[in-house]
């Protein structure tokens, strides 16, 4: 993939082979995948596809970060401590904006608030957060129950996407007896719930 060099202080074929050096082929062609539909999505939604294209690209940037590293971040930087109890599947959003911005040099808001919210949702998402958030669900390497269904739901109405996946991810997470994120609840509370 090639991107504008508007985001980061690296060059395009940079951040791609910084990006593909932090992960392994599946997850970097998932990113690929993301990136695509969120073009597609901003596409839709009068949003800039570009910037859009760029965010989905490195939304999973620190999915594989070593746990322990993740750990002495937390601890060392400005988080909240609580993130301690949680783990990688929480942390590479919140936490992952934060490498992204060290790593990739990427400074802008939207861009990295929209990497922060795209496991967890949030009461209050942007235009690009929606659209990170629903492509990540959506891509066309997405094979479980449900996904056509969420397809046909985003591309009708990005924010009712949105609910949809909030709906089902707590749905899957309840039938596992996982523990629910407060900040997923109260996403869930705004964008699903009647
Ligand atoms: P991925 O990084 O492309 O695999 O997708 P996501 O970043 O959206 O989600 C990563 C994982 O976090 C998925 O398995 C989600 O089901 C899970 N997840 C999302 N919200 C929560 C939550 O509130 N609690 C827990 N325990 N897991 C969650
Ligand atoms: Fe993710
Ligand atoms: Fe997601
Ligand atoms: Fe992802």
């Amino acid at each position: 993939p090639v991107f504008k060099e508007t985001y980061s202080p690296l060059t395009s074929s940079q951040l791609v082979a910084k990006e593909k050096s932090m992960m392994d082929e599946k997850r970097f062609a998932h990113c690929v995948r993301v990136s695509e539909t969120a073009r597609t999505l901003a596409k839709m939604n009068g949003y800039d596809e570009d910037k859009a294209a760029l965010a989905g690209f490195v939304h999973d940037y620190a999915k594989q970060i070593p746990v322990e590293e993740y750990i002495k971040v937390i601890k060392e930087e400005d988080f909240d401590q609580d993130l301690l109890n949680w783990n990688r599947a929480i942390w590479h959003g919140i936490v992952g904006s934060w490498f992204i911005k060290r790593d990739l040099g990427i400074t802008d808001p939207e861009i990295l608030t929209a990497v922060y919210r795209h496991t967890t949702g949030d009461v209050e998402m942007t235009t690009l957060d929606q659209i990170v958030f629903v492509a990540d669900y959506i891509e066309p390497g997405r094979t479980f129950a449900g996904v056509e269904e969420a397809r046909k739901v985003s591309y009708a109405d990005l924010a009712s996407g949105v609910g949809y996946e909030l709906a089902h991810t707590l749905a899957f997470l309840a039938e596992k007896r996982s523990k629910i994120y407060p900040r997923t609840l109260a996403a869930y509370n705004v964008w699903a719930a009647e």
